[in-house]
C-alpha cells in the first residue's frame, strides 16, 4: 500500500485527499455529507473506491471526525454530527472497504498534520488546539498521536478555565453538562456572546470592529486573549510542549501570537517562560491531511 487516503467528515461536507508516500497531494475531492449514518459511510466508501480506481492503487484509510471512538464500547461518542453517535464507524467502514480503517478526533488530525509537515514540524511534542465553533485539542509525540487510555487526551475544551477571576466564576453552562469549560470562553461563539451579549455568535464581526477601533470589541478580544493565555499556561505546566499550534477560525487573529505568550508568562511555573505559539500552516486542510497520516508510524 503506497498511497495514503484521508477523509475529513464534517457536518456539511465530506472531503477526501490522497497523498503519495512523501506527502504530496495526488487527488482531492469534496462532496456533501450524506444524510443519516448509512449514507455517510457509503459516501466515504465510494470516495475511497473512486480515488483508488483513478490512481490505480490501493491505500491506507484514516478518517477524522468530530468526536471519538469509545475504547470500551467501540462506538462513536461526543460527536456533534448526531448520526455518528453510537455507531461502530471504524468497523462498519472497514467491512465496506475490506481493510482496517483508523478513525480519530479531528483535533488529533490537526495535530498529526501540523506535526508532520506544518507549523509543528521538527518538534517532538506538539499540542494543537482548535478554536472554532467549538474548542478541542490533540497531542502528537514523536510523530504518533497520543490519544490516551480513554481516547480523550487533548480534550482541553472541556476542562475548566484556570485561575478564574471573580466575575468569571462559575462560568456559563456548557453543552457537556458542566460549567465554565474552556469552550464556553474560548471558541468563536463564546467571544461574540461575551462581547455583545447572549444570542450573538459571530466572532468575525467582533474582530473587524476591534480592528476599526471599537473599544467594546477590543475589550472583548483582550478578555479572550487573557483567558486563552491562562488556559495554555496550564498545558505548559503539565506537559510543556515544544510547540503549541492553533487552528480553527479564531486562530486567524494575528494579535494572539503577539500578545498571548507574554500573557501566559505570569501563570507558567518557574523562571523560564519560553513558549512557541504558532498558527496552523495547513489551515482548514489540516483535518484531511492529518487523517491521511494516521498510519504514518505503522
Ligand atoms: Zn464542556
Amino acid at each position: 500500500m503506497a498511497i495514503k487516503l484521508g477523509v475529513d467528515l464534517g457536518g456539511t461536507k465530506t472531503e477526501i485527499v490522497a497523498l503519495d508516500p512523501g506527502g504530496e497531494v495526488l487527488l482531492r475531492r469534496r462532496v456533501p455529507t450524506g444524510q443519516g449514518y448509512q449514507a455517510i459511510i457509503e459516501t466515504i466508501a465510494r470516495l475511497v473506491r473512486e480515488a483508488e480506481a483513478e490512481l490505480g492503487e490501493t491505500g491506507t484509510v484514516g478518517v477524522g471526525i468530530p468526536g471519538s471512538i469509545n475504547p470500551r464500547t467501540g462506538l462513536v461518542r461526543n460527536g456533534n454530527t448526531q448520526a455518528l453517535n453510537g455507531q461502530a464507524l471504524d468497523k462498519d467502514l472497514g467491512a465496506l472497504l475490506s481493510r482496517e480503517v483508523r478513525v480519530m478526533n479531528d483535533a488529533n488530525c490537526l495535530a498529526m498534520s501540523e506535526a508532520a509537515d506544518g507549523a509543528g514540524a521538527g518538534y517532538p511534542v506538539v499540542f494543537a488546539a482548535i478554536l472554532g465553533t467549538g474548542c478541542g485539542g490533540g497531542w502528537v509525540v514523536d510523530g504518533r498521536p497520543l490519544d490516551g487510555l480513554n481516547r480523550v487526551a487533548g480534550e482541553w475544551g472541556h476542562t475548566p478555565l484556570p485561575w478564574m477571576r471573580p466575575e468569571e466564576f462559575p462560568g456559563r453552562a456548557c453543552w457537556c453538562g458542566r460549567n465554565g469549560c474552556l469552550e464556553t470562553f474560548l471558541c468563536g461563539p463564546a467571544i461574540a456572546e461575551d462581547t455583545d451579549g447572549p444570542g450573538h455568535r459571530d466572532a468575525g464581526k467582533v474582530e473587524a470592529r476591534a480592528l476599526a477601533g471599537d473599544p467594546a470589541a477590543q475589550a472583548g478580544l483582550a478578555r479572550h486573549a487573557d483567558r486563552l493565555a491562562r488556559a495554555l499556561a496550564l498545558i505548559v505546566n503539565i506537559v510543556d510542549p515544544d510547540v503549541i499550534v492553533l487552528g480553527g477560525g479564531v486562530s486567524n487573529y494575528a494579535h494572539l501570537y503577539r500578545d498571548v505568550p507574554d500573557l501566559m508568562a505570569p501563570w507558567i511555573f518557574g523562571d523560564s517562560k519560553k513558549v512557541n505559539l504558532v498558527r496552523a500552516k495547513h489551515g482548514d486542510s489540516s483535518g484531511v491531511f492529518g487523517a491521511a497520516r494516521l498510519w504514518d508510524k505503522g
